[in-house]
């Protein structure tokens, strides 16, 4: 048996309307003490007592030992790239992302390069998933140093990271 690539050679879509509105979460104690951190500029991660990895953003069990992570270690907001990715150029009416075209929501700018990466805080032992900002997407590898960039007016949101650009 092939790869269901080879069979299907274009990417199916689905028509529809996802309204986010008519979801609720609850709210997570991992989440507001992490989003905590963020307001004070800090990065806090989970402590395993087991194996002493420290995961960003913080996580009740250690995915490795298994252990409960009910420790927390704030790390440095410098960290190393370990994966990236470079879009093609994003246009308006070309991209939905979750029913929403993000040039429209004025989340990116018409023709905009987006470059999701994971990066590896300095004293953290995972990879958190965030774009790389100002960056030029030539110049972009594996290694490459960046440092955290924080919204201007902190408000205790996931937002309030906004990625990380090169030192
Ligand atoms: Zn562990």
């Amino acid at each position: 048996m092939g790869y269901l690539k080879d069979e299907r050679p274009q990417t199916i879509g689905v028509e529809g309307t996802w309204i986010l509105s008519a979801y609720h979460y609850k709210g997570s104690r991992l989440l507001e003490e992490y989003v905590k951190g963020l307001k004070r500029k800090k990065l806090i991660g989970s402590f395993c007592p087991g194996c002493a990895k420290v995961i960003v953003p913080p996580r009740n069990l250690c995915g490795r030992c298994h252990r409960i992570m009910d420790e927390r270690k704030t790390v440095s907001d410098k960290g190393t790239i370990t994966c990236f990715v470079v879009s093609p150029p994003i246009f308006k009416g070309k991209l939905k992302v979750i029913g929403m075209d993000p040039v429209e929501a004025g989340l990116i700018k018409d023709g905009e390069v987006v470059i999701p990466i994971f990066v590896k805080f300095d004293g953290s032992d995972s990879n958190a998933d965030t774009i790389l900002l100002n960056a030029d997407p030539k110049t972009v590898h594996i290694g490459m140093r960046v440092k955290a960039v924080w919204a201007k007016k902190p408000q205790g949101a996931l937002s309030d990271l906004e990625g990380v650009e090169p030192i």
